[in-house]
Parts: structure tokens; sequence; C-alpha cells
């Protein structure tokens, strides 16, 4: 089974997106209540060399030889990808591979560092999240560490795009209650009123039962609201708009049991969400639960969704 390397998964903005996961699960900057994934285990600034860069690629490269090439190169995962102290050396790797253009998604957390943007100026396109420019709200949404400066995330944001020459398509996670007062929304208006570069926004919500039961998604009127009250000028698109999943890979498929392990530890997900993006049957993905539950190495929910049991040491 990868240690590193998931999918191709299918996803509206991405296309045929492979991802790589760079962060031992769950290790990220921010502990933020909306997450999808789990509670932060490791809460960290320090960047760190998680894994041999080497071994990221040859697996990636092993990967690449089964499947037809994506559309991205996605580095994503269980965490934040920019603590990944290789994650300059892995872009450059990816870029010289020329299989794939390089995609990061990234928290914007590490942005305020002169390195991280110098490293991040080797992908392709970037999807750097964002929910406020008020430090108390940021404080409420993320449970920051006490030596993250808002501001200076700002900041480096704002230079990032001054110097970048890819895509950039902000993401906004909107919490209803926090983050979507008119006060709110006209920060934002006029913090990206000031980014260059700027591709597209996305605007999120808690579409999966989020780690904090008290945060709850914004419906379909409350993204549209939060749209028309952004008034910017670029194209924004939101988590209910639905076109069509692109296309599948060609891929040897992966056993069920990785492909469901694989897919679980990203992704809490339904049986039903399991059949669409895996196209595996009903049948065999219970039959697959059922041992994996026996193993300890998932568990349901009382929200119906399964999940990958966590252990600690393990690398996503
Ligand atoms: S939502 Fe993203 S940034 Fe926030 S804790 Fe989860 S992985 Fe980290």
């Amino acid at each position: 089974m990868n240690k590193f390397v998931f999918g191709p998964v299918p996803s509206r903005r991405l296309g045929q997106s492979l991802g790589i996961d760079l962060t031992p699960v769950k290790t990220c900057t921010l502990d933020c209540r909306y997450c999808q994934l789990s509670a932060t285990t490791h809460q960290t600034l320090e960047r760190q060399m998680f894994c041999d860069p080497a071994e990221v690629i040859e697996e990636l490269r092993l990967t690449l030889d089964e499947i037809d090439p994506p559309d991205w190169l996605t580095f994503s995962g269980a965490g934040e990808p920019t603590l990944h102290a290789g994650l300059g050396r892995l872009l450059a790797e990816v870029k010289a591979m020329g299989v794939a253009p390089s995609c990061v998604i990234t928290n914007s957390t590490l942005l305020g560092r002169e390195d991280v943007r110098s490293e991040l100026l080797l992908s392709d396109r970037i999807l750097p999240t964002l929910t406020t420019v008020n430090e108390a709200t940021f404080t409420r949404i993320h449970r920051p560490p006490v030596d993250l400066i808002l501001n200076e995330v700002l900041d480096g944001l704002r230079k990032f795009c001054g110097m970048y020459k890819g895509i950039v398509d902000l993401e906004i996670f909107v919490c209803p209650g926090l983050n979507d007062t008119p006060i709110e929304i006209a920060g934002l208006q006029g913090y990206i009123a000031n980014l260059s570069n700027l591709a597209s926004i996305y605007l999120n919500t808690a579409v999966r039962p989020p780690v904090d039961g008290e945060i709850r998604p914004a419906s379909v009127d409350e993204l549209e609201s939060f749209k028309e009250h952004l008034r910017v000028f670029v194209p924004i698109s939101t988590a209910f708009d639905h076109s069509p999943l692109p296309r599948k890979g060609v891929r040897k498929p992966p056993p069920a049991h990785e492909a469901i392990q694989a897919l679980l530890l990203r992704h809490p997900c339904s049986i039903g969400q399991m059949e669409r993006v895996l196209n595996l049957s009903g049948d065999l993905i219970l039959e697959t639960l059922k041992n994996l539950k026996a193993q300890n190495l998932v568990e349901v929910g009382h929200d119906g969704l399964w999940r990958r049991q966590l252990n600690n040491s393990e690398h996503a």
C-alpha cells in the first residue's frame, strides 16, 4: 500500500488529481474547528523532513507507471504540506518529471516565511485557504498556536500573489455565525481587492461532519448570499455548484481494502460516497469494511461516515 501517493481522486476543481501526502496524521499548523479529517494531534509551525523526498518520488514514479497522466499532481492530504522541509525539492523534481503540473493545497499559515514562498514559486497552481482578516475570528475558527500572527500570514499571501506566475485559486471556508457577518465579508473583500494574480474564489463549507459538532455547514442560500456580498472581480464558485465529476483515470485498480483505507484516511465517507469515488460495488465495500473493522482499521461514527482508525505513528 502506498505511503504518500493516493488517488487519482476525481475533483471538480482539479479534474483527475493524484495526491501526495507529506505529513504524518495529523500534523498541522492549525486545529480548525471545521476540520473534516480529525483533531490535530501534532500542532507545529516548525518545518521538518517528515519523510525522505527520494522515497516519495520513487513511489510517485511507480504509481505514474500504472496510470494515465493525471491532470494535477496535488500536494495535500491529512495535514499541512508546507510543513515539509523538502517541499521545494519535491516540486522541482515533479517539474523535471514533466508528467503533470503541480498543485499545492495549503492553509496559508506558513506563507509569512520567505523560504516557503520561494519554494511554492516552483508550483503551477496553489489553493490557499483564508477565512477571515480578523485575528479574533481567526483564533476562534482555527485555534492557532500563540506565535502564529494572522497579519504575517495575510502579508505573506499578498507578497506571494505579487510574485507568482502560476494559478491562485483562493478558498474561503464559510462557518455560519463566525465569518459570514457583513463586517467579516467587508474585511475579506478589502483584502482580496489587493491580491494580484487571483484566478478564482471557491466558497467551501463543512459538507462532511467537522471535528467540532458546533460548527454547522452553510446552506446553499448562505453561500449564495456570501457570494453576492463579496463582490470581487474574479469568478466565484461554491461547494454546492454541481458540475459533473471528471472522467475516471485508467489504472490497474488497487485491492479494495487498500483503496478504501487510503480514501478513509483523508475523507470520512458513507458507503454511497465510497461507491461513487472508488467505482466499487456496495456489496464489495460492505464486505471489505466488515473485515477492516474486525482488524480495528476502520470505524463508523454516529453520523454514518466511515473513518480510518488512527494510529499516530503511521504515515498517511
Ligand atoms: S482543515 Fe486543514 S488546516 Fe485546518 S486543521 Fe484540518 S488539515 Fe489543518
